[in-house]
């Protein structure tokens, strides 16, 4: 279980507050989302949890300790795969999984049982002779799973996991992460995805300028706003109403002279009504 007590953080050098009392449990087995727009907080957070960063107040406990720079034994529960590519672009798969697997200590015999496990579970195995420099954006992000997942992590974090990759490498990772999860891994990233978030997450913080704005499940965040949304085109502007069935957002619809658009509410409107803006905005 990881528990976030209220964390804050400080820049320093830009006075920026990027975290302000921020307080959230996941649990063990959790797949959870960071959600929020560009600047909300959501890197600071997991560079905290990966101990990049030290947090200016407040502490992270997993599984009951307190997480700190010198618990390499709490450290090592934890994975971190950041949104920039940290590979070695002259070294192949299997060199990149080996370096790591001897950083970390771990027995040659394991390392390679391992790097065969891990790189036919990401359909890498016909790739591995390869330079980093060779592989497309979505072979490169699978390796970094890959790498990550050698040390045999407790929970994976990670950073905005599909920002850059075209659909059909987005949906292979989201599969993967999915069946991680369903083999026992905790999962926490971030995302300004929503449907991202929609469709892997079972429960989301929606995180706005450093403070958690709502938690919940994606379903019960919809739920409470209102499951239909109708968009009422006005001139220049959208105007969205959202009701608890079809019957009701068409009763309303119907009487209404202007272009209109029934459609199944999404974590984006949540956010929207919640924020008073939207997740692309920066
Ligand atoms: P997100 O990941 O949600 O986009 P970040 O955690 O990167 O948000 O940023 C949160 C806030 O902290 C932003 O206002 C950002 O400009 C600021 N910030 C992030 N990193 C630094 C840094 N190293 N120095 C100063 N300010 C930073």
């Amino acid at each position: 279980m990881i528990e976030i007590c209220h964390v804050s953080k400080r820049y320093p050098q830009s006075g920026t507050n990027a975290l302000d009392d921020v307080s959230l449990t996941i649990e063990s087995g959790a797949f959870f989302g960071l959600l929020g727009p560009n600047g909300a907080g959501k890197t600071t957070l997991i560079s905290i949890l990966s101990t990049l960063l030290l947090p200016s107040a407040g502490e992270i406990r997993i599984d009951g300790e307190t997480l700190g720079r010198r618990r390499g034994d709490i450290k090592r529960k934890l994975a971190l795969i950041t949104q920039h590519n940290s590979l070695r672009s002259d070294m192949t798969l299997d060199q990149i999984m080996e370096l790591q697997g001897r950083l970390y200590g771990i027995p040659q015999e394991r390392i390679l049982r391992r790097r065969e496990e891990l790189l036919a579970f990401c359909a890498l195995t016909g790739h591995r002779n390869k330079t980093v420099r060779r592989l497309s954006g979505g072979m490169k992000r699978k390796l970094m799973l890959c790498r990550a997942l050698l040390t045999d992590p407790e929970i994976l974090i990670l950073d905005e996991p599909t920002i850059g990759l075209d659909p059909a490498s987005r949906r292979q990772m989201w599969d993967l992460l999915r069946t991680l999860n369903r083999q026992g891994l905790t999962i926490l990233l971030t995302t300004h995805y929503i449907e991202e978030a929609e469709s892997l997450c079972q429960r989301v913080a929606l995180i706005d300028q450093g403070r958690v704005a709502r938690l919940d499940t994606p379903e019960n965040l919809i739920r409470l706003l209102g499951p239909v949304a109708v968009d009422v085109f006005a001139g220049d502007h959208t105007q969205s109403a959202f009701f608890p069935d079809k019957e009701a957002a068409l009763a309303y619809a119907g009487g209404r002279s202007e272009p209109i658009l029934l459609r199944r509410t999404t974590l984006e409107d949540v956010f929207l009504t919640q924020v008073g803006r939207g997740l692309e905005a920066v």
